[in-house]
């Protein structure tokens, strides 16, 4: 078992990616190319802090893959960024935006900072200061390099970073397209904020009416009743966790850093989450059972559990108490190797993160599509659909000599809006890649487990781009 401070999150992407590539047919070459890092850029910065104290911080942004461009990830602020993590964040972003037919490289950025040690005033300091860096390297732009929110990060640091943009291209027309997951009022897209947690959904209702998945795992089809326990109440948790909830799943647990609660009738999301904004913390909400660890949530018994916070969370030292029966990776790696090669043998079906999380920068891609066309999804044909779906509405009523009622009239009627196009094509994604990877798994039974399928999905999407610009004759 490795000791904690051994685990390179970097290494635990390769030795999934070789174990992948076994079951390809494209020379080593090729594979050795995909693997690698093609750019890290390393910053130092100074900040001059409220109190007058300057501190140096230090940054990164990674390019993994230029197979396509622009390239695409997040950036976090966090105390655990270092130049392995923010690599291998990068490389599962390039196999993440390929499973789910997103045309970028995979990219991944990071500023070693806690959030909370820091002022609003400081926060955007740092942010528009590495903005500033991005630019003077040319690692930013709508057809370079694109960031978007990840850990510690949010709509308030897009915004920052496109203004900082704009701010050094004033006459660059696409400059909105610098940076995803944007407020709707700077340019963002309506359904980007919830995007993470919704496509975590989609992916693993696909799974759960999927019979033979199912019966592998002793469980019923459907996600009703299935018993759901969350770890992390950031954007990615709170959203995954809603969705089930809303869907008729029972929220058993929810873990945040402080702690975790528990209460098998089920804990109702919202009201959790407002009991943390009051109180400041998650702990103590009425009915639930205190647990002092944040980690001892992902042991509770529950069917499916959701990692959605940091990478390695469930390694080679906790892996064997686990006791649900589907892992749905929420949050970037947060399974190491030594985790999967326990977990896998006894049964448990891990749904891997690279496509699972996806829904993130697929809904980027979509608002990287509207900054581009310059204009708001729906806004040309809403009407249109309407009109015409009131003169069959009419039509029917005419001929059947029937009234449909006011109800079923709005919903037949209503003409798609923004956030609907988003979903339909959040959905069709997240359920065609689910389908598309169990289907690669299913056809060859030597592959051992999901995310091994993932990665060959990934990996044959990837090669045949590279081989179809010509640079693998
Ligand atoms: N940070 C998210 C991820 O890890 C979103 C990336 C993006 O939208 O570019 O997938």
């Amino acid at each position: 078992m490795a000791a904690k401070n051994q685990y390179s999150f970097f290494k635990n992407v390769e030795k999934s990616f070789d174990k992948a590539s076994v079951f390809t047919t494209w020379d080593n070459g090729i594979l050795q190319q995909i693997k690698q890092c093609n750019s890290v850029y390393q910053m130092r910065f100074p900040i001059k802090r409220e109190n007058g104290e300057i501190v140096t911080l230090e940054a990164y942004r990674v390019q993994h893959s230029h197979h396509k461009t622009p390239c695409k990830g997040g950036i976090r602020f966090s105390n655990a960024v270092n130049q392995d993590e923010v690599m291998a964040l990068a490389a599962l972003m390039t196999y993440k935006c390929a499973i789910v037919n997103v045309p970028f490289g995979g990219a991944k950025g990071g500023i070693k900072i806690s959030p909370r040690d820091y002022t609003p005033y400081e926060l955007e300091k740092i942010t528009r200061r590495y903005t500033a860096e991005l630019i003077k390297k040319n690692f930013i732009g709508p057809g370079i390099d694109v960031p978007a929110p990840d850990y510690g990060t949010g709509e308030r640091e897009m915004a920052w970073i496109l203004d900082t943009y704009v701010a050094m291209h004033p006459a660059e027309i696409d400059a909105a397209g610098c940076v995803t997951g944007k407020p709707v009022t700077q340019g963002g897209v309506r359904g980007r904020k919830e995007a993470t947690g919704l496509g975590v959904f989609y992916g693993l209702t696909e799974i759960c009416n999927m019979p033979t998945l199912m019966e592998k795992v002793g469980l019923p089809i459907g996600v009703k009743g299935k018993r759901v326990c969350v770890q992390g109440m950031g954007n990615v948790g709170y959203h995954s966790a809603l969705f089930f909830q809303q869907a008729g799943a029972i929220i058993v647990g929810i873990a945040e850093y402080e702690g975790a609660i528990y209460n098998d009738e089920g804990l109702d999301v919202e009201r959790v989450w407002l009991h943390r904004q009051k109180t400041k913390s998650i702990l103590d909400f009425p009915g639930s059972k205190n647990f002092e660890k944040s980690s001892d949530a992902l042991e509770m018994d529950c069917d499916i559990l959701i990692p959605a916070a940091l990478e390695n969370v469930i390694n080679g030292e906790n892996a064997g108490r686990i006791r649900a029966k589907i892992i749905g990776e929420a949050a970037n790696g947060p399974l190491s190797a030594e985790a999967d090669d326990i977990l896998n043998p006894k049964g448990v079906l891990i749904v891997p993160d690279m496509y699972l999380n996806a829904g993130g920068v697929t809904v980027s891609y979509f608002e990287w599509l509207k900054n581009l066309s310059h204009v708001r999804y729906g806004r040309l044909e809403k009407r249109f659909t309407e009109n015409m779906n009131l003169h069959i509405v009419n039509q029917l009523e005419e001929l059947t000599g029937k009234t449909i009622s006011t109800v079923e009239k709005d919903f037949i009627m209503h003409g798609a809006d923004e956030v609907d196009l988003v979903r339909s094509g959040l959905e069709e994604t997240m359920t065609a890649a689910t389908r598309e990877i169990v289907d690669i798994w299913q056809k060859t039974p030597a592959i051992p487990d999901m995310r091994t399928a993932a990665y060959v999905c990934a990996i044959n999407k990837v090669a045949t781009s590279y081989a179809e610009l010509g640079i693998f004759p």
